[in-house]
């Protein structure tokens, strides 16, 4: 009967240790690229790489198609990483980050396959999209083909928290880069005849409105870069923001309105500003009335779970798959403390993630 299956632990266990042990850093992806399409292949998927490096497999089935996606690169530049196994925890020796993010998610996605294959359990059609350089701008999942794709419903493993925390909402983002253009003078000599480029930025980030804008609106300076010494009136002054919000209305006001503060202080000094606005990614909001939301809850309901629906501050695969056409919800693993040296994930985690994508696969 549906519902009905056994997921292997050891085995779970096993495959995440061997994945956290290749390493990934964004931008070197090959190996671990190269190690999965073979354990696809070997497990009867159709199995492709494109041009960006993103690793596809297909599982044929009947029913409403299904995406499982999770991303193969690591954050940061970290090699080595040695997992440590102590009470049902896995962490790193301490000197890196674990990686679990997002190599749990893959771990849980192989389960998944291997559960549904040797347990002849009935299934949808499912397409694995494993992604390249997500943690570098999303690079992977912007450079998919989604007309490939038969399932218009997508399931991303890259959250942490509880397993029954589903994230529905995540913000777009744009960045702002801005280059104030002043003039050089000596400071001591002839110091009337500069336009100090670096009191120009001060000036307008000082008329930012910055931080927690209201509950779905963040903005930041982050990145600020000017001057050549101390004794000559700066001409170049570089400063680099970003602006997230749930909503598009809202980003867009905010966005106008630092670029606002950065006209008004360059005009005041006779300076002048190049302003560049990147969309990074758009929002997504799904709904109750979202077949994927109505397809994880029934699923949810069958292991006997009540779900969370939550809103993220962060991107991921998911806006973009979102942006594609696809609905994309995001599920955690499990990982906890990601980005750090403190990194974890509880073997029980993992377990109860892959036992929700078996219940949500099973209800298409
Ligand atoms: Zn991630």
């Amino acid at each position: 009967m549906r519902g009905d299956f056994t997921i292997n632990q050891e085995r779970l266990l096993n495959t995440f240790l061997s994945l956290v042990r290749i390493d990934s850093p964004s931008g070197e992806e090959e190996a671990i690229a190269q190690h999965l399409s073979e354990i696809f292949s070997a497990l009867g998927l159709i199995t492709r790489r494109d041009d960006a490096g993103n690793v596809i497999a297909y599982l044929d089935g009947q029913g409403e198609a299904l995406l499982l996606n999770a991303h193969m690169d690591t954050v940061g530049q970290d090699r080595g990483i040695q997992p440590i196994v102590e009470d049902g925890i896995v962490r790193s020796d301490g000197t890196t980050i674990l990686g679990g993010d997002d190599k749990s998610g893959i771990a849980v996605i192989l389960e998944v396959v291997h559960v549904l294959q040797e347990q002849n359990l009935p299934h949808p059609p499912l397409e694995i999209a494993l992604t390249v350089g997500e943690e570098i701008g999303l690079l992977g999942s912007k450079a998919l083909d989604m007309s490939q794709f038969l399932a218009r419903q997508a399931l991303v493993l890259d959250s942490g928290g509880p397993i029954t925390n589903v994230v529905v909402s995540a913000p777009a983002r744009d960045g702002l880069r801005a280059v104030i253009h002043g003039k050089a003078a000596h400071a001591g000599v002839n110091p009337e005849e500069g336009i100090n480029a670096i009191v120009v930025a001060a000036e307008a980030i000082a008329r930012m409105t910055l931080g927690r804008i209201d509950e779905e609106t963040t903005a930041n300076i982050g990145l600020i870069q000017g001057g050549t010494a101390v004794n000559i009136v700066p001409e170049r002054t570089e400063i680099e923001g970003e602006v997230r919000s749930r909503d598009e209305d809202k980003l867009a006001a905010q966005v106008r309105a630092m670029t606002r503060a950065l006209e008004e202080a360059a005009n005041q000094h006779g300076a002048e500003v190049d302003i560049e606005v990147n969309r990074s990614f758009s929002a997504f909001n799904l709904g109750d009335d979202s077949p994927l939301v109505q397809r994880v809850t029934r699923a949810a309901e069958r292991l006997g779970w009540e779900l969370f629906f939550t809103a993220s501050g962060g991107g991921s695969d998911a806006n973009v798959f979102n942006a594609g056409g696809l609905d994309a919800l995001v599920i955690s693993t499990g990982m906890t403390d990601v980005h750090t040296p403190q990194e974890s994930i509880a073997v029980a985690d993992m377990v109860r993630s892959a036992q929700f994508v078996l219940s949500i696969v099973q209800q298409g």
